[in-house]
């Protein structure tokens, strides 16, 4: 869609606000040029010595009321455009929101988050203003024009209205040459807003691995580099932007030039009288507000393309993963992986090759191997946040795709390696998935993840909050506390990605008896370094490189005496060495 596109759709779906403004306008313009033609009519009757001194107060006061209506129609129909302008700002943020939620982790992957922060302020800001105050000054400046330019040439003289109109051609040439600079200039300075964002976020977000490494002036001096490009570039901007005052300023004064030289003419000649010389000096001047609306609409029209040419393909790209399932039943039965091939987008090596695992319902399957062996990528796609290019993933008698996503992903419980915590409370971040769970419920979810002593000790409990990321809580505390939100939802199927990498082997342990007894008749998916994680489950896949090299229980893995075996021996050495 182009940018006019939007903003015609976006007009014509609120109509009713925006032809109250137009409405609202026109009697605004026609009061406004009709108050010269009056003062013209007064200066002639003036001179001819017709007016009386009551006619002179009651004409006065007319022109007194006129003004006061116009003040009141002009904030009136403002209001009324402003109202309708804003919808679109939360429309377009709305809506980059809900693509962002829809989108997989390869369009985060290309993307970056402050670029993306920035379209959903910077940049949806300027097109609302576009559809807000370029609107304004468009209408008004239409409005305006036509009736100011109407006024001139019917009502007092069109030989004077065409000379007047002389220079405005070669004004709307100039126009037309800054309007390309201010569209270039406008994209370049979102862009470096975009970079500084971008810095501004990474910085932040590192900022203790910055100071750790010491790289404060570092980070500070690129900073600056930055945030001088992005000034420079909308100095630039706005030095185009300022270019349209001195055209129109040379066109209207050489307008004037050229009326006052044959207006002085024509009365010279007896062809006008000063009256009517009065009101088309008064016209003229009416002509500076078009013009300079003129330079502000097509400023803010050009700012507006500038970041729809950023924001609209964000909005128009495909998601990653089609959401074209419709079941939205719970699934039922056994999770089936056959013959799974996947490679990441422009990833040359396979993560996983030709991987089959099947896990019947409500048994414990353990996933290990070395690592970078393709174990989180199965779960993402268990998570269908990528499709695989061959093979099948089913859940009971359907395929994945057969699922509606918001179905599939709430009915699967999920726990990363690195678990996100929000700035709420911790009671809160655990009943993230379950809002309207009680507070026995909540408890009851935190010590069966052994976070409830934990969280009895925080100065305010289980209303303390988090911090940002959960940064007041220790890494094992924060797996524990998201454990203990997977736990809540009680979903059929239950993924551990390595959840349990910073608790220490006790805590593990119990956390581990809690699941076998809270979760009977439910799946779970264990993936997980250290292997006494694992060894308690129904069956233990062992990848290596992407493809299964081992499978069995614990026990049969031992007998079969490989990867396995071996890694088990030395996590059993390294755990006796610990104990010393
Ligand atoms: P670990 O135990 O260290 O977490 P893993 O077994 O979970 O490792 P994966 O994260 O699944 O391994 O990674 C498998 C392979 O895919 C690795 O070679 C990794 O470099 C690659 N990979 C992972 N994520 C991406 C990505 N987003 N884009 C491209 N390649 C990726």
């Amino acid at each position: 869609m182009s940018f006019f596109q939007l903003i015609f759709n976006f007009v014509a779906r609120h109509r009713r606000h925006y032809l109250l403004a137009a409405a609202m306008l026109m009697s605004v313009g026609m009061l406004t040029v009709w108050i010269p033609r009056r003062v013209g009519h007064l200066v002639d009757e003036l001179v001819a010595g017709h007016l009386t001194q009551t006619l002179i107060v009651q004409q006065l006061g007319i022109l007194l009321l006129m003004g006061v209506a116009i003040y009141f129609l002009r904030v009136g129909w403002r209001m009324q455009l402003f109202v309708a302008s804003y919808q679109l700002g939360v429309h377009l943020r709305t809506e980059l929101y809900r693509r962002l939620c829809l989108q997989g982790p390869d369009f985060f992957q290309q993307q970056r988050t402050g670029d993306l922060m920035a379209l959903g302020t910077n940049d949806a800001d300027a097109i609302e203003l576009a559809a807000g105050e370029a609107m304004l000054a468009g209408f008004d400046g239409t409005t305006t024009l036509l009736m100011v330019l109407a006024m001139m040439f019917l009502g007092v003289d069109w030989r004077l209205t065409v000379i007047a109109l002389l220079p405005f051609p070669f004004m709307a040439y100039a126009f037309k040459r800054i309007t390309q600079q201010v569209h270039d200039a406008s994209h370049e300075a979102l862009n470096c807003f975009s970079h500084l964002n971008d810095q501004v976020q990474e910085s932040l977000a590192g900022v203790r691995t910055v100071r750790a490494l010491g790289l404060e002036s570092r980070n500070a001096s690129q900073f600056a580099e930055l945030a001088q490009k992005a000034a420079d570039a909308s100095l630039r901007a706005q030095r185009w932007e300022a270019a349209y005052e001195p055209a129109v300023g040379l066109a209207l004064t050489t307008a004037g030039f050229l009326t006052l030289c044959l207006g002085g003419y024509f009365v010279w000649h007896a062809q006008m009288s000063i009256g009517a010389l009065t009101s088309f000096t008064m016209y003229l001047g009416q002509l500076i507000w078009p013009m300079f609306a003129a330079g502000w609409v097509l400023s803010l029209i050009e700012r507006g393309k500038a970041a729809w040419r950023r924001l609209g393909p964000i909005l128009s790209l495909p998601l990653s993963i089609e959401d074209n399932g419709t079941i939205a039943a719970v699934p039922q039965g056994q999770l089936h992986i056959s013959g799974v091939h996947f490679a990441y987008p422009e990833q040359a090596q396979a993560a996983l090759k030709g991987v089959s695992i099947t896990l019947q319902q409500g048994k414990t399957v353990g996933l290990v191997g070395p690592t970078g062996a393709g174990k989180s990528t199965l779960i993402r796609l268990l998570l269908r946040q990528y499709m695989p290019q061959q093979g099948t993933l089913s859940w009971g008698e359907h395929p994945l795709e057969n699922y509606r996503i918001d179905n599939l992903r709430r009915h699967i419980s999920w726990v990363a390696q690195e678990p996100f915590l929000f700035s709420a409370s911790v009671a809160a971040n655990i009943a993230l998935g379950k809002p309207d769970a009680t507070q026995a419920e909540i408890e009851q979810a935190a010590q069966l993840a052994s976070v409830h002593d934990d969280i009895l000790r925080f100065p305010q409990g289980y209303e303390t909050p988090v911090g940002e990321r959960g940064v007041t809580l220790s890494g094992g505390q924060r797996q524990r506390v998201a454990i203990a939100r997977a736990l809540l939802t009680n979903s059929p199927l239950l993924l551990l990605d390595d959840a349990l990498s910073a608790v220490d082997t006790g805590t593990q342990t119990s956390i581990l008896q809690h699941l076998r007894a809270a979760r009977l008749g439910r799946s779970v998916l264990i993936v997980s370094h250290r292997l006494s994680a694992v060894a308690d489950a129904d069956h233990i896949v062992v990848l290596k490189h992407g493809a299964v090299t081992e499978q069995g229980t614990h026990a049969q893995l031992m007998a079969l005496d490989g990867w396995y075996a071996s890694q088990w021996r030395y996590q059993q050495l390294e755990a006796s060495l610990d104990e010393i």
